[in-house]
Protein backbone atom coordinates (compact mmCIF):
# COMPACT_ATOMS: atom_id res chain seq x y z
CA UNK A 1 0.00 0.00 0.00
CA UNK A 2 0.92 3.39 -0.67
CA UNK A 3 1.46 5.08 2.50
CA UNK A 4 2.00 9.16 3.09
CA UNK A 5 5.58 9.43 5.01
CA UNK A 6 3.59 11.67 7.33
CA UNK A 7 0.91 8.98 7.57
CA UNK A 8 3.90 5.95 8.27
CA UNK A 9 4.94 7.86 10.71
CA UNK A 10 1.64 8.38 12.98
CA UNK A 11 0.97 4.82 12.22
CA UNK A 12 4.57 3.71 14.24
CA UNK A 13 4.37 6.71 16.93
CA UNK A 14 2.17 5.68 19.27
CA UNK A 15 3.20 5.12 22.72
CA UNK A 16 1.30 2.05 23.75
CA UNK A 17 0.20 4.59 27.27
CA UNK A 18 -3.13 3.72 26.67
CA UNK A 19 -4.21 6.98 27.17
CA UNK A 20 -6.68 6.77 24.56
CA UNK A 21 -8.53 3.75 25.02
CA UNK A 22 -11.38 4.46 27.35
CA UNK A 23 -12.90 6.96 24.70
CA UNK A 24 -12.92 4.79 21.86
CA UNK A 25 -16.72 4.20 21.45
CA UNK A 26 -16.19 1.34 19.06
CA UNK A 27 -13.63 -0.47 20.71
CA UNK A 28 -15.35 -0.31 23.98
CA UNK A 29 -18.62 -1.19 22.15
CA UNK A 30 -17.19 -4.36 20.97
CA UNK A 31 -15.08 -5.14 23.49
CA UNK A 32 -12.18 -6.24 21.25
CA UNK A 33 -8.79 -4.92 21.64
CA UNK A 34 -8.63 -4.84 17.58
CA UNK A 35 -11.52 -2.09 17.50
CA UNK A 36 -9.28 0.46 19.07
CA UNK A 37 -7.11 3.08 17.33
CA UNK A 38 -3.68 1.46 18.56
CA UNK A 39 -4.70 -2.36 17.42
CA UNK A 40 -5.46 -0.37 13.79
CA UNK A 41 -2.43 1.20 13.39
CA UNK A 42 -0.60 -2.31 14.12
CA UNK A 43 -2.61 -3.70 11.35
CA UNK A 44 -1.49 -0.87 9.00
CA UNK A 45 1.81 -1.22 10.15
CA UNK A 46 1.79 -4.92 9.19
CA UNK A 47 0.73 -3.61 5.72
CA UNK A 48 3.23 -1.09 4.76
CA UNK A 49 6.15 -3.99 6.20
CA UNK A 50 4.39 -6.42 3.44
CA UNK A 51 3.84 -8.59 6.22
CA UNK A 52 0.13 -9.31 5.47
CA UNK A 53 -2.22 -7.83 2.62
CA UNK A 54 -4.17 -4.51 2.88
CA UNK A 55 -7.89 -7.00 1.97
CA UNK A 56 -7.07 -8.48 5.59
CA UNK A 57 -7.56 -5.48 7.41
CA UNK A 58 -9.87 -3.60 5.74
CA UNK A 59 -13.00 -4.46 7.85
CA UNK A 60 -11.13 -3.13 10.57
CA UNK A 61 -10.41 -0.18 8.66
CA UNK A 62 -14.15 0.45 8.30
CA UNK A 63 -14.96 -0.05 11.87
CA UNK A 64 -13.56 3.13 12.71
CA UNK A 65 -16.48 6.32 12.89
CA UNK A 66 -13.43 8.72 12.75
CA UNK A 67 -14.80 10.37 15.75
CA UNK A 68 -11.47 11.89 16.44
CA UNK A 69 -12.21 10.90 20.28
CA UNK A 70 -8.72 9.43 20.21
CA UNK A 71 -6.37 12.11 18.74
CA UNK A 72 -7.96 14.24 20.88
CA UNK A 73 -6.91 12.38 24.11
CA UNK A 74 -3.45 11.30 22.56
CA UNK A 75 -0.53 12.88 24.38
CA UNK A 76 1.62 12.30 21.41
CA UNK A 77 -0.18 14.29 19.07
CA UNK A 78 -0.85 10.64 17.06
CA UNK A 79 -4.01 11.00 14.85
CA UNK A 80 -5.49 7.76 13.55
CA UNK A 81 -7.80 9.47 11.28
CA UNK A 82 -6.00 10.45 9.34
CA UNK A 83 -4.28 7.43 8.68
CA UNK A 84 -7.52 5.51 8.84
CA UNK A 85 -8.78 7.90 6.38
CA UNK A 86 -5.91 7.77 4.19
CA UNK A 87 -6.10 3.38 4.41
CA UNK A 88 -9.35 4.02 2.75
CA UNK A 89 -8.37 6.07 0.06
CA UNK A 90 -5.58 3.62 -1.19
CA UNK A 91 -8.07 0.43 -0.77
CA UNK A 92 -10.28 2.73 -3.35
CA UNK A 93 -7.65 3.34 -5.13
CA UNK A 94 -6.19 -0.25 -5.85
CA UNK A 95 -9.94 -1.52 -5.86
CA UNK A 96 -9.56 -3.08 -2.40
CA UNK A 97 -12.60 -1.77 -0.48
CA UNK A 98 -15.04 -4.44 0.61
CA UNK A 99 -17.99 -5.27 -1.32
CA UNK A 100 -20.29 -3.61 1.89
CA UNK A 101 -18.31 -0.52 1.09
CA UNK A 102 -18.54 -0.84 -2.32
CA UNK A 103 -22.52 -1.06 -2.45
CA UNK A 104 -22.72 1.84 -0.28
CA UNK A 105 -20.38 3.88 -2.77
CA UNK A 106 -22.55 2.47 -5.68
CA UNK A 107 -25.33 4.22 -4.01
CA UNK A 108 -23.62 7.84 -3.45
CA UNK A 109 -22.61 8.08 -7.08
CA UNK A 110 -25.86 6.68 -8.83
CA UNK A 111 -28.31 8.22 -6.16
CA UNK A 112 -26.73 10.97 -4.02
CA UNK A 113 -27.35 9.11 -1.20
CA UNK A 114 -25.43 6.21 0.39
CA UNK A 115 -29.02 4.32 1.16
CA UNK A 116 -29.77 4.15 -2.60
CA UNK A 117 -33.77 6.09 -1.88
CA UNK A 118 -35.19 8.28 -4.44
CA UNK A 119 -37.89 9.47 -2.46
CA UNK A 120 -38.51 11.54 0.75
CA UNK A 121 -41.40 10.92 2.82
CA UNK A 122 -44.39 12.94 2.24
CA UNK A 123 -44.45 15.12 5.02
CA UNK A 124 -41.18 16.46 4.63
CA UNK A 125 -41.51 16.50 0.84
CA UNK A 126 -44.64 18.84 1.20
CA UNK A 127 -43.32 21.00 4.09
CA UNK A 128 -40.02 22.03 1.36
CA UNK A 129 -42.52 22.56 -1.16
CA UNK A 130 -43.46 25.56 1.09
CA UNK A 131 -40.32 26.83 1.03
CA UNK A 132 -39.32 26.90 -2.87
CA UNK A 133 -38.94 30.15 -3.52
CA UNK A 134 -35.51 31.95 -3.69
CA UNK A 135 -34.31 33.68 -0.64
CA UNK A 136 -31.25 34.95 0.68
CA UNK A 137 -31.03 31.98 3.17
CA UNK A 138 -30.50 28.08 2.58
CA UNK A 139 -32.06 25.57 5.12
CA UNK A 140 -29.24 22.39 4.13
CA UNK A 141 -30.97 18.91 5.52
CA UNK A 142 -28.53 16.48 4.72
CA UNK A 143 -29.12 13.08 3.05
CA UNK A 144 -29.01 11.48 6.32
CA UNK A 145 -32.02 14.03 7.17
CA UNK A 146 -33.61 13.23 3.76
CA UNK A 147 -32.82 9.57 3.46
CA UNK A 148 -31.59 8.08 6.53
CA UNK A 149 -35.07 7.89 8.24
CA UNK A 150 -35.13 10.89 9.96
CA UNK A 151 -37.76 13.13 7.82
CA UNK A 152 -39.90 13.88 10.78
CA UNK A 153 -36.73 15.56 12.39
CA UNK A 154 -35.90 17.26 9.22
CA UNK A 155 -39.67 18.61 8.85
CA UNK A 156 -39.56 19.87 12.25
CA UNK A 157 -35.79 21.38 11.74
CA UNK A 158 -37.58 23.86 9.31
CA UNK A 159 -40.97 24.47 11.55
CA UNK A 160 -38.43 26.02 14.37
CA UNK A 161 -36.98 28.37 11.65
CA UNK A 162 -40.68 29.56 10.63
CA UNK A 163 -41.43 29.64 13.72
CA UNK A 164 -38.77 32.67 14.27
CA UNK A 165 -40.00 33.78 11.21
CA UNK A 166 -37.15 33.34 9.13
CA UNK A 167 -37.85 33.82 5.21
CA UNK A 168 -35.76 30.24 3.84
CA UNK A 169 -35.20 28.42 0.90
CA UNK A 170 -35.26 24.61 1.09
CA UNK A 171 -33.94 22.88 -2.07
CA UNK A 172 -36.30 19.73 -3.85
CA UNK A 173 -33.41 18.59 -5.20
CA UNK A 174 -30.50 19.24 -2.95
CA UNK A 175 -26.93 18.33 -4.16
CA UNK A 176 -25.15 15.71 -1.34
CA UNK A 177 -22.26 17.38 0.59
CA UNK A 178 -19.70 14.96 -0.26
CA UNK A 179 -19.50 13.61 3.55
CA UNK A 180 -20.57 10.30 2.87
CA UNK A 181 -18.09 9.88 0.28
CA UNK A 182 -15.86 11.27 2.39
CA UNK A 183 -16.34 8.92 5.44
CA UNK A 184 -16.58 5.93 2.42
CA UNK A 185 -13.61 6.61 0.58
CA UNK A 186 -11.22 9.76 1.55
CA UNK A 187 -10.23 12.67 -0.95
CA UNK A 188 -11.11 10.45 -3.78
CA UNK A 189 -11.63 12.66 -7.11
CA UNK A 190 -15.36 11.24 -6.92
CA UNK A 191 -15.80 12.70 -3.50
CA UNK A 192 -13.95 16.36 -4.50
CA UNK A 193 -16.23 15.97 -7.30
CA UNK A 194 -19.42 15.54 -5.61
CA UNK A 195 -18.38 18.83 -3.18
CA UNK A 196 -17.77 21.19 -5.83
CA UNK A 197 -20.84 20.51 -7.27
CA UNK A 198 -22.43 21.15 -3.96
CA UNK A 199 -20.66 23.96 -3.16
CA UNK A 200 -21.49 26.01 -6.53
CA UNK A 201 -25.37 25.70 -5.56
CA UNK A 202 -24.38 26.74 -2.28
CA UNK A 203 -22.45 29.79 -3.34
CA UNK A 204 -25.94 30.93 -4.86
CA UNK A 205 -27.05 32.09 -1.26
CA UNK A 206 -26.04 34.92 1.23
CA UNK A 207 -26.36 32.34 4.25
CA UNK A 208 -26.57 28.57 4.72
CA UNK A 209 -27.86 27.23 7.23
CA UNK A 210 -26.48 23.45 7.58
CA UNK A 211 -28.79 20.97 9.77
CA UNK A 212 -26.56 18.28 10.31
CA UNK A 213 -23.06 18.68 12.05
CA UNK A 214 -21.51 15.91 9.86
CA UNK A 215 -22.25 17.70 7.06
CA UNK A 216 -21.31 21.21 8.73
CA UNK A 217 -18.33 19.72 9.09
CA UNK A 218 -17.94 19.05 5.97
CA UNK A 219 -18.89 21.86 4.39
CA UNK A 220 -17.31 24.31 7.05
CA UNK A 221 -13.88 22.50 7.03
CA UNK A 222 -13.31 19.53 4.79
CA UNK A 223 -14.16 21.91 1.71
CA UNK A 224 -11.23 23.80 3.05
CA UNK A 225 -8.84 21.39 3.18
CA UNK A 226 -9.60 20.30 -0.10
CA UNK A 227 -9.64 23.95 -1.71
CA UNK A 228 -12.96 23.43 -2.44
CA UNK A 229 -14.67 27.54 -1.79
CA UNK A 230 -18.19 28.53 -0.97
CA UNK A 231 -18.96 31.98 -1.50
CA UNK A 232 -22.02 31.94 1.46
CA UNK A 233 -21.46 32.28 5.35
CA UNK A 234 -22.17 28.96 6.05
CA UNK A 235 -23.54 28.21 9.95
CA UNK A 236 -24.59 25.33 11.50
CA UNK A 237 -27.99 25.13 12.67
CA UNK A 238 -27.50 25.19 16.27
CA UNK A 239 -25.80 28.67 15.94
CA UNK A 240 -28.21 30.00 13.30
CA UNK A 241 -30.94 28.76 16.18
CA UNK A 242 -28.89 30.67 19.08
CA UNK A 243 -28.45 33.49 17.28
CA UNK A 244 -32.34 33.83 16.50
CA UNK A 245 -32.84 33.11 20.55
CA UNK A 246 -30.85 35.95 21.62
CA UNK A 247 -32.35 38.17 18.76
CA UNK A 248 -35.82 37.84 20.54
CA UNK A 249 -36.62 36.39 16.98
CA UNK A 250 -37.39 32.89 18.03
CA UNK A 251 -38.79 33.08 21.59
CA UNK A 252 -39.16 29.78 23.41
CA UNK A 253 -40.64 28.41 26.93
CA UNK A 254 -38.69 27.22 29.58
CA UNK A 255 -39.85 23.76 30.30
CA UNK A 256 -39.79 21.98 33.76
CA UNK A 257 -37.47 19.44 32.45
CA UNK A 258 -34.16 18.37 33.11
CA UNK A 259 -31.35 17.31 30.26
CA UNK A 260 -28.51 16.76 29.24
CA UNK A 261 -26.68 17.20 25.91
CA UNK A 262 -24.91 15.22 23.44
CA UNK A 263 -22.40 17.01 21.87
CA UNK A 264 -22.03 15.85 18.52
CA UNK A 265 -18.13 15.26 17.63
CA UNK A 266 -18.02 17.13 14.52
CA UNK A 267 -19.49 20.19 16.48
CA UNK A 268 -17.58 19.84 19.52
CA UNK A 269 -13.98 18.66 18.13
CA UNK A 270 -13.86 19.91 14.45
CA UNK A 271 -15.67 23.13 14.63
CA UNK A 272 -15.20 23.78 18.07
CA UNK A 273 -18.65 25.22 19.19
CA UNK A 274 -19.84 23.52 22.05
CA UNK A 275 -22.05 26.62 23.78
CA UNK A 276 -24.72 27.25 20.94
CA UNK A 277 -26.41 24.09 21.56
CA UNK A 278 -26.35 24.57 25.19
CA UNK A 279 -27.78 28.77 24.87
CA UNK A 280 -30.65 26.81 23.26
CA UNK A 281 -31.61 23.90 25.50
CA UNK A 282 -30.88 26.54 28.97
CA UNK A 283 -34.03 29.01 26.71
CA UNK A 284 -35.94 25.81 26.95
CA UNK A 285 -35.29 23.43 30.15
CA UNK A 286 -32.23 22.97 33.00
CA UNK A 287 -29.16 21.83 31.69
CA UNK A 288 -27.12 18.83 33.66
CA UNK A 289 -23.71 18.03 32.48
CA UNK A 290 -22.55 14.24 31.81
CA UNK A 291 -19.27 13.41 32.00
CA UNK A 292 -17.42 13.56 28.83
CA UNK A 293 -19.02 15.90 27.55
CA UNK A 294 -17.93 19.18 24.88
CA UNK A 295 -14.74 18.00 23.01
CA UNK A 296 -14.40 14.87 25.16
CA UNK A 297 -17.92 13.74 24.29
CA UNK A 298 -18.14 9.75 23.25
CA UNK A 299 -19.85 9.34 19.94
CA UNK A 300 -23.71 7.49 20.44
CA UNK A 301 -23.69 6.27 16.57
CA UNK A 302 -25.38 6.65 13.29
CA UNK A 303 -26.99 6.06 10.30
CA UNK A 304 -24.43 5.49 7.62
CA UNK A 305 -22.27 2.48 9.81
CA UNK A 306 -25.60 0.92 10.97
CA UNK A 307 -25.76 0.08 7.30
CA UNK A 308 -22.90 -2.47 7.87
CA UNK A 309 -22.82 -3.13 11.61
CA UNK A 310 -26.43 -2.31 12.93
CA UNK A 311 -25.16 -4.62 16.69
CA UNK A 312 -22.15 -2.63 16.89
CA UNK A 313 -23.78 1.03 16.47
CA UNK A 314 -26.62 -0.78 18.90
CA UNK A 315 -23.91 -0.83 21.84
CA UNK A 316 -22.51 1.86 21.16
CA UNK A 317 -25.55 4.29 21.67
CA UNK A 318 -26.67 1.89 24.70
CA UNK A 319 -23.27 2.75 26.17
CA UNK A 320 -24.27 6.42 25.38
CA UNK A 321 -27.23 6.14 27.52
CA UNK A 322 -25.74 4.66 29.98
CA UNK A 323 -23.89 7.75 30.77
CA UNK A 324 -26.50 9.41 30.65
CA UNK A 325 -28.64 6.97 32.95
CA UNK A 326 -25.73 6.76 35.07
CA UNK A 327 -25.76 10.55 36.42
CA UNK A 328 -29.77 10.16 36.67
CA UNK A 329 -30.66 11.85 33.01
CA UNK A 330 -34.14 11.10 32.63
CA UNK A 331 -34.06 12.98 29.15
CA UNK A 332 -30.96 13.61 26.69
CA UNK A 333 -31.03 15.99 23.94
CA UNK A 334 -29.02 15.60 20.68
CA UNK A 335 -28.49 18.24 17.95
CA UNK A 336 -27.21 15.33 15.33
CA UNK A 337 -29.87 13.57 13.40
CA UNK A 338 -27.39 10.79 12.68
CA UNK A 339 -26.81 10.19 16.84
CA UNK A 340 -30.44 11.00 17.52
CA UNK A 341 -31.53 8.07 15.20
CA UNK A 342 -29.38 5.86 17.11
CA UNK A 343 -29.99 6.56 20.38
CA UNK A 344 -33.69 5.82 19.25
CA UNK A 345 -32.91 2.52 17.59
CA UNK A 346 -31.98 0.86 21.18
CA UNK A 347 -35.16 -0.23 23.03
CA UNK A 348 -35.55 1.06 26.53
CA UNK A 349 -37.58 3.56 28.95
CA UNK A 350 -35.25 5.02 31.49
CA UNK A 351 -33.59 7.82 29.18
CA UNK A 352 -36.40 9.78 26.84
CA UNK A 353 -33.81 11.08 23.74
CA UNK A 354 -35.18 14.67 22.13
CA UNK A 355 -33.73 16.28 19.53
CA UNK A 356 -33.15 20.23 19.86
CA UNK A 357 -35.91 21.01 17.50
CA UNK A 358 -38.21 18.27 19.70
CA UNK A 359 -37.62 20.61 22.62
CA UNK A 360 -38.36 23.74 21.53
CA UNK A 361 -41.27 22.80 19.55
CA UNK A 362 -42.54 21.27 22.68
S1 LIG B 1 -11.48 7.86 15.68
FE1 LIG B 1 -13.01 7.26 17.22
S2 LIG B 1 -13.71 5.21 16.57
FE2 LIG B 1 -11.78 5.64 15.47
S3 LIG B 1 -10.20 4.72 16.76
FE3 LIG B 1 -10.36 6.88 17.37
S4 LIG B 1 -11.81 6.90 19.08
FE4 LIG B 1 -12.03 4.90 18.04
S1 LIG C 1 -2.89 8.02 23.63
FE1 LIG C 1 -1.66 8.09 21.74
S2 LIG C 1 0.34 7.20 22.27
FE2 LIG C 1 -1.11 6.62 23.91
S3 LIG C 1 -1.86 4.59 23.29
FE3 LIG C 1 -3.31 6.13 22.51
S4 LIG C 1 -2.60 6.56 20.44
FE4 LIG C 1 -0.89 5.53 21.49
Amino acid sequence: MIMSDKCKQHVDSCRFCWMCHHICPIGNATGHERSTARARALGISLVNREAIELEEIMDNIYECCTCGGCSNVCVTGWDPVMFTKEARLQAALEGKTPEYINTLVDNCLEKGNAYGKTEICDKLSAKIAEHNKATDTLLYLGADTRFGGACGQGKKAIEVLEKAGVAFTVLADEPASGSQLDFLISSANETKEEMEKCAKVLSNYKTVVIYDPNDAKTIKQLYKEYGIEVNANAVTYTSFVAGLIKDGALKCDKKDKEVVFQDPYQLARDLEETEEAREIIKANATLKEMLLNRNETVWAGNILMAQYLPDVIKKVAERRIFNAKSIGAKTMVTACVSEYVALKSVEQNDVEILSIEDLILG
